[in-house]
């Protein structure tokens, strides 16, 4: 069994209040990431979580709503919860370009005094290619997200396989990426507006169908979609949400 637990379930704007897009998936021993916003690591630590069991960051792409605590996990590790263990950081080509130009924008002082006290592996990960990582597989999707390299994850770990789509427009690869999914974290900006780079609720329930995932939660709320919940028949993410993931 896996348990997801939603840090972060909001947009950009943090709009309604909620937090930056970040899912931590556990098997109680090791967390993966899903996501990692600035908000990620006090959401994290507000469920008494350990920051140094998190074995693995997966980015979705590299905007600042979902990669932008890197660094602040960076100095949990060398500061707080002196981490010796290795850290997977895997995402679109770019991945650690984007990551090292992050961390030296927002602590030069630290980078400049001190040598991590982990080591740091930097996955890319390229659509079609299946990835495995310990008894972890990856398989990764092209997703469509304005100008930025994007992708999403179908993880396979104990079991269980859980979508995540990460930010994007409606796609044909949804359908693929949601096949054979116990759980579908599946984006949702917009209810009704038409978008280049993001999901509308009305595209979801015309292509309801041809997901076949066993739950699908919805997730990056905008204004104008939480101006219509009281239309919404899909369920939907709040911060601090649990779930339990049994392998069917
Ligand atoms: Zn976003
Ligand atoms: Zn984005």
């Amino acid at each position: 069994m896996l348990r997801l637990i939603v840090l972060g379930s909001g947009d950009a704007f943090g709009s309604g209040g909620r937090n930056f897009s970040g899912f931590l998936l556990t098997d109680g021993n090791f967390h993966v990431l899903l996501d990692c916003g600035p908000s990620t690591l006090p959401a994290l630590k507000a469920k008494g979580l350990d920051p140094a069991q998190v074995k693995m960051i997966l980015v979705s792409h590299c905007h600042g709503d979902h990669f932008g605590g890197i660094p602040f996990f960076f100095i949990d590790y060398q500061f707080i919860s002196e981490r010796s263990s290795p850290l997977v950081i895997a995402g679109p080509e770019g991945i650690e370009q984007r990551c090292d130009d992050l961390i030296r924008a927002a602590y030069p002082d630290i980078l400049k005094a001190h040598k991590w006290r982990f080591q740091v592996r930097y996955m890319e990960l390229m659509p079609g290619e299946d990835v495995r990582e310990g008894d972890i597989t990856i398989e990764t999707f092209a997703m469509e997200h304005g100008a930025i390299p994007a992708r999403g994850y179908r993880i396979g770990w104990k079991g269980v396989k859980v979508g995540y789509t990460g930010d994007t427009r409606w796609t044909t690869e949804i359908p693929r990426l949601a096949r054979g999914c116990d759980l579908l974290l599946c984006e949702c900006f917009f209810f009704q507006e038409d978008h280049h780079s993001h999901i509308r609720y009305t595209d979801l329930a015309f292509h309801r169908g041809e997901l076949d995932a066993k739950r699908i939660v919805l997730f990056h709320l905008g204004p104008e979609m939480m101006q219509h919940m009281d239309r919404v028949e899909l369920e939907v993410a709040h911060d601090g949400m649990v779930m339990e993931i049994d392998s069917p």
